[in-house]
């Protein structure tokens, strides 16, 4: 099924991709509204792939923005919910302008594309809006929630483990074990790590034996607001003697990259990857993910790669490997996606299933988590978009 599903969006995407290339503009469907009159999202359904850029960030009342590669057919406009009062969206040959009236002075949170998906045959242009200035102060007695912005300063950072496959997913074989419950064996030990040292809330996209669907692995992090995600999986490769640990990060090159990978006919974690099918539907990729968030993703895998290095774990030699994954796909939360070794490596898969040696790597995992988080380079608030900063390339 998740094959399946995911066969289905690459080919959607690659028909937008197509489309957008050709020239052809789709439609603004309608728009949708959720959350409060303290955040509030603003969802905008779209035809087709489209191109965001902020032209007024909020703080005079409004929130402007174009998208382009979208346009209605006729104007679109209505009430708002929460901060929104109203909007209104107007097209211009090949791009909108959306203008929201916001109740109060607001900004921009975070915006991204999201891909066909979860259910939802379209695209969606999504944009968190927050409540700034005088009126958030006075609604503080009335609100049940704290703004999470505020939070993050104070809480401990949250890190959400994602141990790969599960259930009626496997994952990759080896001799002995299977890739799926090495991994949680894998999860188990670094969420023990992190919560040793006090420092870290951890979550987990599963504790147990279950099957969870990909972009449900994506949505977990994003709900809980995590301030890293790292997926944990073990590599298979035809050749026996290939071995040791690499990192993903989506990245500019990634969808290419991860074509070659696919071509190449070894990579026994098809179902996880989003190869693009032409230079199109890595824009698109590249879309899904503000740079902002990509850097930060990288500065990890690099911490990452030389904390398990000095554990005298093997690596394999280009071992910051960029790639298309789907569970990177979280636009807003730096994500990495860690092959501890190859399965189908003799060595690798012994050293995996063997709790010390296991509880070594994740030491040493855990150690890079704890470097990341200290950097003075690497601000634990994730880089707002507002202004179009760290936005879309
Ligand atoms: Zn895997």
């Amino acid at each position: 099924m998740t094959s399946m599903a995911l066969v289905v969006m690459c080919v959607a995407m690659f028909a937008g991709g197509r489309g957008l290339a050709a020239g052809s503009v789709g439609d603004v469907l309608r728009v949708r509204f959720g959350g409060d009159a303290e955040r509030t999202r603003v969802v905008l359904d779209l035809g087709s792939s489209a191109r965001g850029e902020i032209v007024e960030s909020g703080s005079g009342g409004s929130v402007v923005l174009t998208l382009a590669g979208v346009a209605p057919p006729r104007a679109l406009d209505g009430a708002g919910s929460g901060l929104v009062r109203g909007y209104r969206v107007t097209g211009t040959g090949t791009a909108s302008r959306v203008e929201l009236q916001l109740a109060r002075s607001g900004e921009v949170e975070r915006r991204f594309l999201l891909p066909p998906g979860d259910g939802v045959p379209n695209y969606r242009y999504v944009i968190d809006l927050r409540g700034v200035g005088p009126a958030r102060a006075a609604n503080r007695q009335a609100q049940a929630t704290v703004p999470r912005a505020e939070t993050r300063r104070t809480e401990r950072p949250l890190i959400v483990i994602d141990a790969g496959h599960g259930g009626r997913d496997g994952g990759a074989r080896g001799a002995n074990h299977n890739e799926s419950a090495l991994t949680l064996a894998a999860a188990l030990a670094l969420k023990a790590e992190l919560e040793r040292t006090g420092r870290y809330r951890v979550m987990m996209t599963r504790t147990n034996d279950a099957y969870v669907d990909l972009y449900q692995r994506v949505r977990i992090a994003r709900n809980a607001d995590a301030d890293l995600f790292i997926s944990l999986h073990a590599d298979a490769g035809s050749d026996p003697a290939t071995r040791g640990a690499s990192v993903y990060t989506l990245s500019e090159q990634g969808a290419s990259r991860a074509v070659r990978e696919v071509t190449r006919g070894d990579n026994w974690h098809r179902d996880l990857h989003l190869p693009g099918r032409d230079p199109s539907v890595d824009r698109i990729l590249l879309d899904m993910t503000q740079r902002a968030t990509q850097n930060r993703s990288a500065q990890f895998a690099r911490v990452l790669l030389s904390h398990i290095e000095a554990a005298d774990q093997p690596l394999l030699r280009r071992s910051h490997r960029d790639a298309g994954l789907a569970v990177l796909l979280a636009p807003d939360v730096p994500a990495v996606l860690l092959e501890m070794g190859f399965i189908t490596n003799p060595d690798d898969e012994r050293a995996l299933a063997d709790e010390r040696r296991r509880g070594r790597l994740m030491r040493a995992v855990a150690e890079g988590i704890d470097r990341y988080f200290r950097e003075p380079s690497a601000p634990l608030q994730i880089a707002s978009t507002g202004g179009g900063a760290g936005g879309q390339p």
